[in-house]
């Protein structure tokens, strides 16, 4: 019994050591057999080694032969896309235990031997050239590589000594330098080959089936002593590897298309269908979006119609008028306008006693008569019922006339014209447009205006028209006659510059000249800069007679210059040059530059009051002017709100001292006093002083005993005409 529980026991025991090894055993086992190697492979080698498109695995005739023969050794294989850019730098990477494909063992990139595995398989390596071209020897010939193969090139080189080896980044690069001639021959793996000239670009380049070798197709690793045990045992897997097994790894790749195209293919490969589709897309596109903004703007322009068009008369309606009247305002601030309010004094009794028809067909009869009449730069709308507005243009009295009796005595007549007795009263008002209208742009309190004017009329006449600012009336005709007459005066010569000499008063000499503009006006006759300046600055185009002027001067002085007469002369700027920041710098620069003239020549008069309008803007194009080499005035000091501070900020060479306020109100001898002051306090801060205006020689005498010398005014010469002023100059030198 013992010895049967004894025999028990032992059959126990034996079952469980059995059960443990057959636990442990396959895991002992499997633990050899399951080993993974990380292999390094490039994997621009499509079908060698590529990243399969679906699974983004490493895949090719090289993975799977590696796997095969690996799994045949006991390993399991993983591959790492290599992050060198050649083999023999991957050989020193030690997180690969294996780096793959090798023709032969290499010494690393960092001099470490090498220990290769047995052949895997015979790789046919082919040339390709472009086109049939005939090559020199292998001995001697220029071959492009993939610098990822530079194992092959080095077995290439051993092989043929005297071939030069090219090596480039990618395909495309080793395609370029074959075009290019560099090369005469690229060299590859003809299965990689037979996957690259799938490329339609590449159809010009030609295989080399003559030229053809092989290479050994081979794993490697660092000569170590673990190194080379690991290479043994593949081996071992790799003479297991039947040949049916290569080819059928090798042909299952070789019969795949695994070219992809990609667009530049297609567009290589389908150019002109591809172009056309586009364009046929594109023109598609472009005639669809037109079309929409066709019909959009088809649909905005009914609905602006229907809100800014009045449907009766055609004319605008008041909300259309408002938005017109601002667009003409700010686009024109040159053109004088007026806008008138006009009623039918008599339009109830019409409606009553000829019908509302009538009454209609008379509003229509009126807007169309005055539309006839208005340029694109004017307006006009039906306000309500009978009455108008129209915003027109100033010419003069002349078209005023012209309008009662082309436009007015019609509507006047329109029933009377018809046979009947009703004679159409109708009463205007005007309200002519100030500068202050073309900034604010507000219609209403315009039409305000012209209405209070309009009733005026209706309760004291008949009927008629009347100005609700006769004064401005006649500033009006004025700006007309001034604005519109400029382009032809600048062309016509009716524009001339004047000189007025300045004088150092101690010698007697004439040391410089102010260009003064005058102007000989068609209509109006001699105008003074007083009564046209003000009228161009207002109208914005102050700029147009300057620049005419300064040219003018320039002329001047490029003249004088040839004669022998190197000579100075002060121009004016107008505030509104410097405040519309016209890169007055730049312009003055061109212009001396164009006459050949230096930059001492051209004195800049700013006037005072710019200094006190936009001090930043100014104190730059002072500083940009006096870099240039020009000096800059401070006009007319002393006739405004002349600061100290200004004095303090603004960079100038030279003060015009404006001698108006010495004769002035207020008491003269605190005049004097301010002068005194004012000459010492200018020359201290280490500018010049000019004082302008000197009428008197005890004003000149009292200047002078002060330290001021430079001098201009009538006490000396009035303004002059160039020629006048040349002969005056003459006279000086004699
Ligand atoms: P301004 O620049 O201060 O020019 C001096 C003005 O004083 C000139 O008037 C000149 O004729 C006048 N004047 C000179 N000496 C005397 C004198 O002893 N007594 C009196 N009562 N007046 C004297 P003008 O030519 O009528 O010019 C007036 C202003 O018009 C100029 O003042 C200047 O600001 C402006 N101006 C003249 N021509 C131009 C120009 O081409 N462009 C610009 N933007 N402004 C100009
Ligand atoms: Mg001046
Ligand atoms: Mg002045």
């Amino acid at each position: 019994m013992k010895k049967t529980n004894c025999g028990r026991q032992l059959a126990a025991a034996l079952l469980c050591v059995l059960l443990a090894l057959s636990v442990l055993a396959p895991a002992a086992y499997g633990a050899e057999s399951e080993e993974t190697l990380i292999v390094g492979v490039p994997t621009d080698r499509c079908p060698v080694f590529y990243h399969d498109a679906e699974t983004g695995e490493i895949v090719g005739i090289g993975a799977d032969l590696m796997r095969a023969a690996a799994k045949k050794a006991g390993y399991a294989v993983s591959f790492r896309q290599i992050s060198e850019t050649t083999l023999k730098e991957a050989l020193d990477n030690e997180t690969y235990d294996l780096v793959m494909p090798f023709g032969s063992a290499i010494a690393s990139a960092t001099g470490h031997a090498s220990v290769v595995s047995d052949n895997l398989i015979q790789t046919p390596f082919t040339l390709v050239t472009e086109g049939k071209r005939s090559l020199p020897p292998l001995s001697n010939i220029r071959v492009g590589m993939l610098s990822s193969q530079s194992g092959v090139a080095e077995t290439v080189r051993q092989r043929y000594p005297g071939i030069v080896i090219n090596t480039y980044e990618t395909m495309p690069e080793c395609v370029s330098a074959l075009r290019a001639g560099k090369v005469d021959a690229l060299l590859h793996n003809s299965y990689v080959w037979s996957y690259v000239l799938q490329k339609p670009a590449y159809s010009d380049l030609m295989v080399q089936p003559a030229d053809m070798f092989s290479m050994d197709f081979r794993v490697g690793t660092l000569d170590t002593p673990e190194g080379r045990a690991l290479i043994e045992r593949l081996n071992r897997g790799i003479s297991g590897l039947s040949d049916t097994e290569q080819q059928a790894i090798t042909l299952d790749y070789t019969s795949r298309r695994l070219y992809r195209y990609d667009f530049a293919d297609y567009v290589h490969e389908y150019g002109l269908i591809v172009l056309l589709s586009v364009s046929l897309f594109g023109i598609l596109t472009v005639l669809s979006v037109q079309k929409r903004r066709a019909i959009r703007r088809a649909h905005e322009e009914k609905l602006r119609q229907v809100m800014e068009i009045d449907p009766l008369t055609g004319a605008l309606s008041m909300k259309g008028f408002q938005k017109r009247a601002q667009e003409l305002l700010r686009a024109h601030p040159d053109i004088p306008y007026l806008i008138t309010y006009n009623n039918i004094k008599n339009f109830k009794f019409i409606n009553d006693s000829l019908g509302r028809k009538a009454g209609d067909e008379l509003l229509h009869f009126w807007a169309g008569k005055v539309m006839e009449k208005l340029s694109p730069e004017e307006a006009m709308c039906r306000i309500v019922a009978d009455r108008f507005a129209v915003l027109r243009r100033i010419v003069g009295d002349e078209k005023i006339h012209r309008d009662e009796s082309e436009i007015i005595d019609p509507v006047r007549n329109y029933f009377v014209d018809h046979g009947k007795e009703n004679r159409v009263q109708i009463c205007s008002g005007i309200y002519v447009l100030t500068p202050e209208d073309y900034q604010k742009a507000d219609v209403d309190r315009m039409l305000d205006f012209a209405r209070l004017a309009e009733k005026r009329v209706r309760e004291t006449k008949k009927d008629g028209y009347a100005f609700y600012n006769p004064e401005q009336w006649k500033r009006g005709k004025q700006v007309a006659d001034v604005c519109s007459h400029l382009p032809k005066a600048i062309q016509s010569g009716a524009l001339r510059v004047w000189y007025q000499p300045q004088i150092d008063y101690v010698s007697g000499k004439i040391t410089g000249a102010e260009a003064l503009c005058r102007w000989n006006h068609s209509k109006l006759g001699w105008l003074q800069p007083a009564e046209f300046i003000p009228i161009l600055e207002d109208a914005g185009l102050i700029f147009d007679l300057d620049c005419f002027v300064w040219d003018q001067v320039c002329q001047d002085l490029q003249r004088w210059q040839k004669e022998g007469e190197h000579r100075n002369v002060s121009v004016n700027l107008s505030r509104c040059d410097v405040r519309e920041d016209r890169n007055i710098p730049g312009h003055f620069h061109d212009l001396i530059k164009t006459y050949g003239l230096s930059p001492d020549q051209l004195r800049i008069e700013i006037t005072e009051s710019a200094f006190a309008e936009n001090p930043e803007l100014l104190i730059r194009t002072t500083v940009k002017l006096r870099e240039l080499g020009f000096q800059v005035e401070m006009d007319d000091f002393g006739s405004g709100y002349s600061s100290l501070h200004m004095l303090k900020e603004v960079p100038v060479d030279c003060i015009k001292l404006d001698l108006h306020f010495l004769s002035g109100t207020g008491d003269p001898e605190r005049g004097r006093i301010i002068v005194s002051y004012m000459v010492q306090m200018v020359h201290a801060l280490g500018m010049k002083l000019i004082a302008e205006g000197v009428e008197t020689v005890a004003q000149a005498e009292f200047l002078k005993s002060r330290g001021c010398t430079e001098l201009q005014g009538f006490c000396f010469y009035k303004p002059m005409a160039a020629q006048e002023f040349e002969s005056v100059m003459k006279k000086a030198r004699e």
